[in-house]
């Protein structure tokens, strides 16, 4: 029981999919209750359950608040419910989240205005109880989520004992060579800016299998991701009516937020892919912060699967165009035109950096509108097919 209990779950260490959550009881049969429950029916693990009331029990009594659970347990088809309903990705994949090891609980106030101070009484007393704060500011870049100040984790009295004492994340608890990152890393001071209002989580590239996505809408043809943004998303491709997914999601339901559709078939190795740009940071909207040379190094690579081929694209060129104005493609056909067309991009790009491809790369093109700048920005990056999955 001790090692499932410090299990680590996170989205370098997926549950298997025939996990089974141990030892979980209804939260509604503890009596004497320390805290609030939604109507629907919560499990949780019992000991974890146990200890919940008494940690409860204590911020009642040591701090008058009045919490109430919000979550629980869930199921590996909830959490996959759950995650693809969650455009702006502030989701765990499924598989990836504590909350289906049963050992993860959200509490909030039952006054909003007490929440950030009952987080803080819990972050300073859940170790009592064998509870951790599992995603604590400043450690986004060792745990690859951003902070949660409702979500804690049972590990059992000891092991939190000593993750409290020596200041650890679960990770760095079970692996102490991890090295906490430099704060003057440009990703690290773009997470220390952008993290608060950056919701979605860390991953890493998906395990797809785009022939499963297939079975639920045949318009998909791949799946675009970029780390440490919500990008992590199917793409779409209407043959009949371009742009039929940018007003209709996955679900083929109509959708503001659309979904990441490919304009085009594509033609001599270019692939053209376009989506909004979503206010909670969802679709494209992370696009638009590569706006010079420094964002282009702290979100450099995007990945693409087409087809069951997955490529890296490296970006070389940025720009923003009318609306009314065509994306920038080489005019005419053969090498000499790719050629001027690679340079012209160079040469009005906003961004600069030190790639330049050549006439026979494969370019990979995303388009994102943007009422900031007031028109379509516009990103290509030079494709390089990724030689083996981590
Ligand atoms: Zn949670």
């Amino acid at each position: 029981m001790y090692s499932t209990i410090i299990r680590l779950v996170n989205d370098t260490h997926p549950l298997p999919d025939e996990h089974n959550a141990a030892g979980l009881i209804s939260l509604y049969s503890l009596t004497d209750r320390a805290f609030y429950l939604p109507p629907s029916n919560m499990l949780l693990n019992c000991d974890a359950a146990g200890a919940l009331n008494d940690m409860c029990r204590a911020a009642g009594e040591e701090g008058g608040f009045e919490c109430i659970i919000t979550d629980a347990y869930r199921t590996r088809d909830q959490q996959e419910k759950k995650y693809l309903a969650d455009l702006s990705r502030s989701t765990a994949r499924p598989g990836c989240s504590e909350h289906e090891t049963g050992l993860a609980v959200d509490i909030i106030s039952t006054d909003i205005s007490q929440t950030k101070k009952l987080s803080k009484y819990l972050r300073d007393n859940c170790h009592r109880f064998g509870y951790i704060y599992r995603y604590p500011r400043g450690r986004e870049m060792i745990t690859h989520m951003v902070e949660h100040t409702e979500h804690f984790r049972y590990v059992g009295v000891e092991a939190a004992g000593i993750m409290y004492e020596k200041g650890l994340t679960l990770e760095e608890y079970h692996d102490p060579s991890i090295v906490r990152p430099n704060p003057m890393e440009p990703a690290f001071i773009f997470m220390s800016i952008f993290g608060p209002r950056m919701k979605g989580h860390w991953q890493n590239w998906p395990d797809i299998d785009l022939n499963e996505l297939k079975l639920l809408n045949p318009d998909v043809v791949g799946w675009i991701y970029m780390e440490r943004t919500p990008i992590d998303y199917p793409v779409l491709f209407h043959r009949e009516f371009p742009g039929y997914y940018l007003s209709h999601n996955f679900s083929d339901e109509p959708s503001a937020h659309g979904g990441i559709e490919m304009l085009d078939v594509p033609k001599d190795g270019i692939y053209i892919l376009s989506g909004h740009h979503m206010k909670d940071f969802s679709m494209f909207m992370k696009l638009i912060e590569i706006h010079d040379e420094r964002t282009f190094d702290v979100h450099p690579v995007i990945s693409f699967d087409y087809e069951g081929t997955i490529y890296e694209a490296t970006w070389f060129a940025a720009i923003i165009k009318e609306y009314s104005d065509r994306i920038p493609l080489p005019e005419g056909e053969g090498a000499e035109a790719r050629r001027e067309w690679l340079k012209r991009l160079k040469e009005i790009s906003f961004a600069t950096n030190d790639i330049i491809p050549d006439e026979k790369d494969k370019i990979l093109i995303c388009s994102t509108c943007t009422r900031l700048l007031d028109g379509e920005q516009v990103l290509y990056g030079v494709m390089r097919e990724r030689q083996s999955v981590p």
